[in-house]
């Protein structure tokens, strides 16, 4: 690629980043990568009314967790700051002076009521403000009366705008739909669209993605640029990410903000890895039968990107799928990596639980990994690893009479067959680690025959009163990792409760 590339995502601290920013801000960091040219992240907070209080601490820490590190930004400086427009008041100043000398852009007095009364006569039409020809000699009375104002872009009447996005194709917008839009707001603010173009230009933005929603509001900013005479960025935007119910995704229909897929224990990656084919088609080619690849680590993905790939259909959201990832990632992820991650989100997200002596118990563990091994392939998200961990830590709370009753058809006899269990497992050395598989698999099995009842049964009257679970991870391995004097421990209390 040409110039120098230079990306930004330019997310507004209105609440948490919804999973489809993540797919915007993911491209923007994949095509300045690609082409070692810097991702920017700017924060929009020309709308104070809608600020979230945390949201900004959040945008970064969520980029963090996905590996979409930004070059620039308020946290990361740079040298095309402030990186928050709030800080740039100064720098919009100079632009609207020059909209205005030109004629581009004009002062309005109305007010709220009068505008709501002029709108239904622009109905499907832009609107265009009564103040937009009036004499310079009127507007300077208002201003020396300090009456209060916006000041407006001049759209001109009965011309097209077009250009060329790199997703979409070519746009034509004809002006007379376009309104005289708000650039400066009554609270000296710019609007959002004034805004993104000083910003885009001043820092030196070659190319901006962006979610579709923004497109109709492009040809404001285009004329924005042609009437202060300033290069044009590229323009890409992705199309909207669909429910599979139908209609846009929305958390009316499920979890949408990605803060709270990494809670709900997907793993970073996953998500990443689910969202970059929403709409990517990798240019892979493929003998005719070979299976399309699905796995891509981000550098990859910041190899193979390019904007061409995107699709201009939407793409649709499949939790299922997403599942699928996450399944893919924890069973396949080296289980050193997994079990630092499984801590970092036990410690990120788990610390309002009421599980405090559990998470102590997990936190503190040397021989996390063990466990973490045994339950890799079981596990779809970190949640669901977290409630398969729990039984090395603590012992069921309840004996499941019922579970066993359900299960064992021996249940006459279940006195006597856990006797047997019982005075194998006392019998057996301290060290669970020297036991020998086989050998304690064949005294177990022994059990059933001695009494006729099916060989699993004596192994799952074990599991519940280990586990508290009819499933759980290989039964030898979790006795040896929970130690004989704490397996003899749970197995008393189910001797006391039977001997009640
Ligand atoms: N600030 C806008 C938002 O929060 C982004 C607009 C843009 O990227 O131009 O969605």
């Amino acid at each position: 690629m040409q110039q120098n590339v230079r990306t930004r995502f330019a997310p507004s601290p209105t609440g948490s980043l919804h999973i489809a920013s993540i797919r915007n801000a993911l491209y923007c960091y994949a095509l300045a990568k690609k082409y070692k040219g810097n991702f920017v992240v700017r924060i929009e907070d020309t709308d104070q009314s809608r600020y979230v209080a945390n949201s900004i601490e959040e945008i970064f820490k969520v980029l963090k967790y996905f590996g979409l590190e930004p070059d620039e930004s308020m946290f990361h400086g740079g040298k095309h700051g402030p990186y928050i427009q709030s800080s740039r008041l100064h720098i919009y100043k100079k632009y609207i002076q020059k909209l205005i000398e030109s004629g581009n852009a004009y002062y309005c007095f109305l007010n709220k009521k009068e505008i709501e009364t002029l709108k239904p006569k622009y109905k499907g039409r832009g609107f265009r403000s009564p103040w937009r020809n009036a004499p310079q000699t009127e507007i300077q009375k208002m201003l020396s009366q300090n009456i209060p104002y916006t000041i407006r872009l001049k759209v001109p009447e009965n011309q097209k705008i077009e250009f060329h996005d790199a997703i979409q194709g070519q746009i034509i917008f004809d002006t007379n739909i376009v309104g005289d839009e708000i650039l400066i707001k009554s609270n000296q603010f710019p609007s959002y669209h004034f805004a993104v173009v000083v910003d885009d230009y001043e820092m030196e933005i070659s190319h901006v993605i962006r979610s579709i929603e923004w497109l109709p509001s492009t040809p404001k900013q285009i004329l924005i640029h042609k009437f202060l005479n300033l290069p044009m960025p590229i323009y890409a935007h992705p199309p909207v990410i669909l429910d599979p119910d139908g209609g846009k995704l929305s958390k009316r229909k499920g979890t949408v903000a990605a803060i709270e897929f990494l809670k709900q224990g997907y793993l970073p990656e996953a998500i990443l890895n689910f969202v970059m084919l929403l709409g990517w088609s990798p240019p892979i080619k493929r003998t005719y039968g070979e299976k399309e690849q699905e796995i891509y680590s981000l550098s990859e993905f910041v190899e193979l990107f390019d904007l061409k790939d995107i699709n201009k259909s939407n793409p649709t959201f499949n939790r299922n799928k997403l599942i699928w990832f996450n399944q893919q990632y924890i069973k396949n992820i080296n289980p050193d990596k997994l079990t630092e991650y499984f801590l970092q989100w036990i410690k990120e997200f788990k610390n309002n639980d009421n599980d405090n002596v559990l998470i102590n118990k997990i936190i503190n563990d040397n021989c996390l990994i063990e466990k973490v091994k045994l339950l890799n392939t079981r596990s779809k998200t970190l949640e669901e690893l977290f409630d398969g961990i729990k039984f090395f830590y603590i012992s069921p709370s309840t004996i499941r009479l019922h579970e066993i009753q359900q299960i064992a058809h021996f249940f006459n006899q279940i006195e006597i067959i856990f006797e047997n269990i019982y005075s194998l497992i006392k019998n057996m050395p301290e060290d669970t680690k020297i036991w020998d598989h086989q050998s304690w698999f064949v005294e177990m099995e022994k059990i059933s025959k001695k009494y006729g009842i099916n060989k699993g049964d004596p192994f799952m009257l074990l599991r519940i009163l280990i586990t508290g679970n009819t499933v759980s991870p290989p039964l030898f391995e979790s006795i040896q990792i929970i130690g004989k004097s704490e397996v003899i421990h749970r197995l008393e209390k189910f001797y006391e409760y039977i001997k009640k």
